[in-house]
């Protein structure tokens, strides 16, 4: 199958291809078109005449398309999710899941894109300002360039897209290289939902020349990146005066308090750790348990740890599958034996077999080992244990990044000392770090990204606060 590009609602070919395949398997799935310079600058052309469109549609137009490509999407959850499991590797039912979210968070733009509130200002609050009435309209931006990763092709795709059209934006789409085909069906769905022409733009092709070629543009008006630090600082550096939003990694961390009921918690912790090969931005990294209930804590996570199955992705029952490229499978195998040279100890996996990685747990990692400062975006987690609630706190924070904490007590002072304490962009007491429902404020601190996503606060980032005053004399 060739895929071309998707520019001003047509297929466009190109000179280039290149040969996409499954993480798996490794069988072609797709030639897919590479975007050269031209290319891009007539998406946002076609972008920018759209964004005309949109800007003076009204907002239940808007949310009406939003609503039809739910009901699209609900029509074709089956073929999404296989499309998910084909090109990124991401096990059926974890998939399937993806598919839902994905559909809630088109559920939730729609509706955003009739609350697009302003307020009214007292001006007289001010001498001076008094006999007049002011209030704030939100305008949309015009262009957005979207730029996505791989991992959640369909649901982070929505979060980018949903929000942009709820605001009356038109998009410049580069998904990842890997997971093109969600992106492209996903403009498939929009245009029978009725998007005018131009206002969704898909370009593939290399992540560095297609952005460089976003970022030189001027009439992009926001660059909103969900993907790696490196590319998120390359983007804020070269972004000029654009907006920007950056989703970015973590090596996100959970505290165990001595109270914790571990039958009801380890089920949860190991999903969290090992959803999707441990590639989601919010996966279990670390893991910090009191020193009372540790030597109980690891045995009962590796137990349930090893009832994950390896296997396809297409399988019904597959936990675990292949990473995302050789690549991963070897940078997680070399951190895992390096983190053991230094003095950690492996209670189960350190396993490559082909491009899988098996469930990997680590006991009693050293802070600097890349196991547990780095982003592991792979199925390995490390246990570590604490004697006191704050030295807990401590180790969480001692990380580069801070994108969601997760600790389970029962304490409702050691909960608020947390809430109040830990550095991140979210606390979830009582539950994993890994816990994200697509309206909630989403995003990081420190190299976790800046701005939020969820969609009711994209629309703050993809709009622009204008007042209006009236002199009434
Ligand atoms: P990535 O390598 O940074 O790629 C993300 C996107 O950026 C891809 O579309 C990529 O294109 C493009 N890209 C690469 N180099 C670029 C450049 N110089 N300029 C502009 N764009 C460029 O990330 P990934 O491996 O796909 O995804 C994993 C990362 O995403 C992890 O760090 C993870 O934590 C993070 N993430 C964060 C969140 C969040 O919400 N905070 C959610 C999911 C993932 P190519 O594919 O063509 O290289």
């Amino acid at each position: 199958m060739k895929q071309l590009l998707w520019v001003n609602g047509e297929h466009v070919g190109t000179e280039n291809f290149y040969t996409l395949t499954s993480p798996y398997n490794e069988e072609i799935l797709a030639e897919v078109a590479i975007a050269d310079e031209e290319q891009v600058k007539d998406a946002i052309s076609s972008a920018e005449h759209a964004a005309k469109i949109l800007r003076n549609m009204p907002a239940y137009e808007r949310a009406g398309i939003l609503e039809r490509l739910v009901s699209l999407l609900k029509e074709e959850k089956e073929s999404c999710a296989r499309l998910i499991a084909l090109e990124a590797a991401k096990p059926l039912k974890a998939a399937r899941g993806e598919v839902e979210r994905t559909i809630m968070t088109y559920q939730f733009a729609a509706q955003e894109a009739r609350r697009l509130y302003g307020e009214t200002i007292p001006m007289d609050a001010a001498p001076g300002g008094d006999g007049r009435v002011a209030y704030t309209m939100k305008e949309p931006l015009g262009v957005i360039g979207a730029i996505t990763p791989f991992n959640f092709p369909m649901n982070l795709v929505a979060h980018k897209l949903g929000p942009a059209i709820a605001a009356g934006n038109s998009v410049v789409l580069k998904p990842a290289s890997q997971t093109p085909l969600s992106a492209y069906k996903i403009a498939q769905l929009f245009e029978k939902a009725g998007l005018p022409k131009g206002a969704l733009n898909v370009v593939t092709g290399s992540g560095k020349k297609v952005g460089d070629f976003l970022l030189a543009d001027d009439r992009v008006k926001m660059i909103t990146f969900t993907g790696s630090p490196e590319v998120g600082k390359h983007i804020r550096e070269h972004a000029g005066l654009k907006k920007v939003t950056l989703e970015l990694g973590s090596n996100s961390a959970v505290i165990v308090d001595e109270d914790a009921n571990l039958s009801k918690i380890i089920p949860r912790i190991v999903s969290g750790a090992f959803a999707y090969q441990g590639q989601v931005c919010i996966s279990v990294q670390r893991i910090y348990v009191h020193e009372s209930i540790y030597q109980e804590f690891v045995e009962q996570f590796v137990e349930e740890a090893k009832k994950l199955k390896l296997g396809s992705p297409l399988d019904e029952d597959t936990d675990i599958s292949a990473m995302i490229s050789r690549d991963d499978v070897k940078r997680a195998g070399s951190w895992v034996e390096e983190s053991i040279q230094n003095g950690a100890t492996l209670a189960l996996g350190g396993v490559e077999e082909g491009t899988v990685y098996h469930p990997t747990v680590l006991l009693n990692v050293p802070s600097d080992e890349k196991v547990s400062c780095e982003e592991m975006f792979a199925p390995v987690v490390h246990i570590n244990p604490f004697s006191d609630f704050q030295e807990a706190i401590n180790y969480v924070n001692d990380s580069n990044y801070g994108l969601q904490a997760g600790v389970f007590t029962n304490n409702v002072t050691k909960a608020f000392t947390a809430a109040k304490e830990l550095h991140v962009g979210g606390v979830m007491i009582n539950d994993f770090p890994t816990f994200r429902v697509d309206h909630m404020p989403y995003g990081g601190v420190k190299m976790s990204g800046m701005g939020r996503e969820g969609i009711k606060y994209a629309v703050e980032e993809m709009t622009e606060l204008k007042l209006v005053s009236f002199k009434l004399d």
